[in-house]
């Protein structure tokens, strides 16, 4: 049987059958199949080996009842979920989201997509994505703590340091993890290194926090300098205001680039002279600390601002800039936002986000030239930074920030790379999807193939 254009439909149709319903893992195996089948066709032992077909089922699914009693002593009740995708390269690692909308379809897209970006960081890092459908926000910190401890109980069962090592993702930061750490090292009685984003003090790493966004920013600067551009003077849109944007926007001011935006899911900030770093602490502090949202920000303002204005249920690609991050969530930018960034002649893309871009939009910003860098590869860096943390965990050492963000930037620089090398096209230019889903393809392909059928 040989892959063409009908088969990688074929190859659909089967996953469709198999996996009713599940539309944002289609979307997110689709875009990996497109770039992949062709390469498959030229190296028929992946094909013979069915390797596709195999990666495409996790090696396992676990969910759960999550039970806890909220403030009011209701007994409240939760779905928890691990999808431990693939192990071939090492340990099963992948972060936990709480979040209202979790549901199996998600977490799968989540966890697929962590098997390609994991095998670029080069680091020995399996894939998994888990969480649950609870939602952190308006609860109190012994709620979040009671849900935390509560779905800790039967996730402690399935993971451990050489098994299965979660991290964070949206509505898990530094708080929950924490929660989750005292509860397994309570239900084991074992120190390990079993979560990571853990705080310092114990056995947390330095710039994990900064890490994604970070990551970001420098893969961005590696594509516009391989395209003799870089950040520094121009202007940047972001989305989100969370860990993974907040930290973009601080390292793209570093490099010295304008962030124009920030967002939440109830509308965006322009800031019309540029973010400052000052401003961006107080952001950070006013997000992170605090907890409130960014329309809360600019009612806080002791007087009226000329230089800032909020715009309330909207996205902010309508703002003409150079650079746009989406760091906010999946599919937030479809055909509509991808012709508003056509019209205003951004220059590049680099998603923070996981799967930002549905694969409309990523076609209409190939078809216009616009650079655009896929999440699996430009938001690496926080999955590498964790994989640093598990490093420095076994080793029983702590690596100073130096040291981290020095070894953060050069695995960005070498995930961009193996994009280059397997993304290389015909007339010279660099198709970044096809290259981060080769590039993450053929490390993963290679254990399975070695380990026979199984
Ligand atoms: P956070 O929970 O810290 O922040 C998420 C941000 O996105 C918030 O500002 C949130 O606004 C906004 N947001 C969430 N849903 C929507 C929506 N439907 N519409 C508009 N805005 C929305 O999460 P992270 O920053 O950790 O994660 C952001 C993205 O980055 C996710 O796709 C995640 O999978 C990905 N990622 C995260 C990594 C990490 O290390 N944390 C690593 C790699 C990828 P609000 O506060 O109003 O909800």
């Amino acid at each position: 049987m040989s892959y063409d254009k009908l088969t990688l439909n074929n190859f659909m149709s089967g996953l469709s059958k198999r996996t009713p319903g599940e539309v944002e893992f289609h979307q997110a195996v689709y875009e990996v199949a497109d770039s992949v089948i062709p390469f498959i066709q030229e190296n028929p032992k992946y094909q013979d080996a069915n390797i596709l077909e195999r990666m495409t089922e996790p090696d396992r699914t676990i969910i759960f009842r999550v039970c806890w009693e909220d403030d009011q002593g209701q007994i409240r009740i939760n779905r928890g979920y691990r999808v431990q995708f693939n192990n071939s390269i090492g340990p099963y690692k992948g972060g936990l989201r709480f979040d209202p909308s979790v549901n199996l379809s998600i977490l799968k897209f989540l966890g697929f997509e962590q098997t390609f970006k994991n095998s670029l960081t080069t680091l020995p890092m399996g894939s998994a994505k888990g969480g649950a459908d609870f939602n952190p926000k308006g609860k109190s910190n012994r709620e979040v703590m009671r849900f935390c401890q509560a779905f800790m109980m039967e996730l402690s069962k399935h993971i451990g340091s050489h098994i299965d090592v979660p991290a964070g993702d949206i509505g898990v930061g530094a708080r929950e993890i924490s929660y989750m750490f005292g509860q397994y090292k309570r239900i084991t009685n074992e120190f390990e290194g079993v979560l990571t984003g853990k705080g310092l003090e114990y056995g947390g790493s330095l710039i994990r926090t900064e890490a994604t966004g970070y990551g970001c920013a420098y893969f961005m600067e590696e594509m516009l300098k391989a395209h003799n551009k870089q950040t520094k003077g121009l202007s940047a849109t972001i989305s989100g205001s969370g860990n993974v944007a907040l930290y973009c926007a601080k390292k793209v001011i570093q490099l010295g680039g304008k962030v124009l935006t920030l967002s939440d899911s109830g509308g965006f900030i322009h800031f019309k002279e540029g973010l400052s770093l000052e401003e961006l602490e107080e952001v950070i502090h006013f997000k992170t600390v605090e907890r409130k949202r960014l329309s809360e920000y600019i009612d806080a303002q002791e007087k009226e601002r000329s230089d800032l204005a909020y715009h309330d249920g909207k996205k902010p690609w309508k703002i003409k800039a150079d650079l746009a991050y989406p760091c906010a969530t999946q599919n937030e930018i479809g055909q509509g936002e991808a012709n508003q960034l056509i019209s205003n002649q951004y220059t590049a893309l680099a998603e923070g986000a996981n799967m930002p871009l549905n694969i409309m939009a990523i076609n209409l910003l190939h078809e216009a030239h616009i650079l655009y860098a896929p999440g699996k590869a430009s938001n690496a860096g926080g999955v590498a930074m964790s994989g640093l943390e598990m490093t420095q965990n076994s080793m029983r050492i702590s690596w100073d920030a130096t040291e981290l963000e020095n070894r953060l930037k050069d695995i960005m620089q070498n995930i961009h790379t193996q994009c280059c090398k397997y993304g290389k096209q015909a007339d010279g230019s660099i198709n970044y999807v096809h290259g981060a889903n080769i590039g993450g393809f053929i490390k993963v392909a290679n254990a399975m193939l070695a380990y026979g059928v199984c």
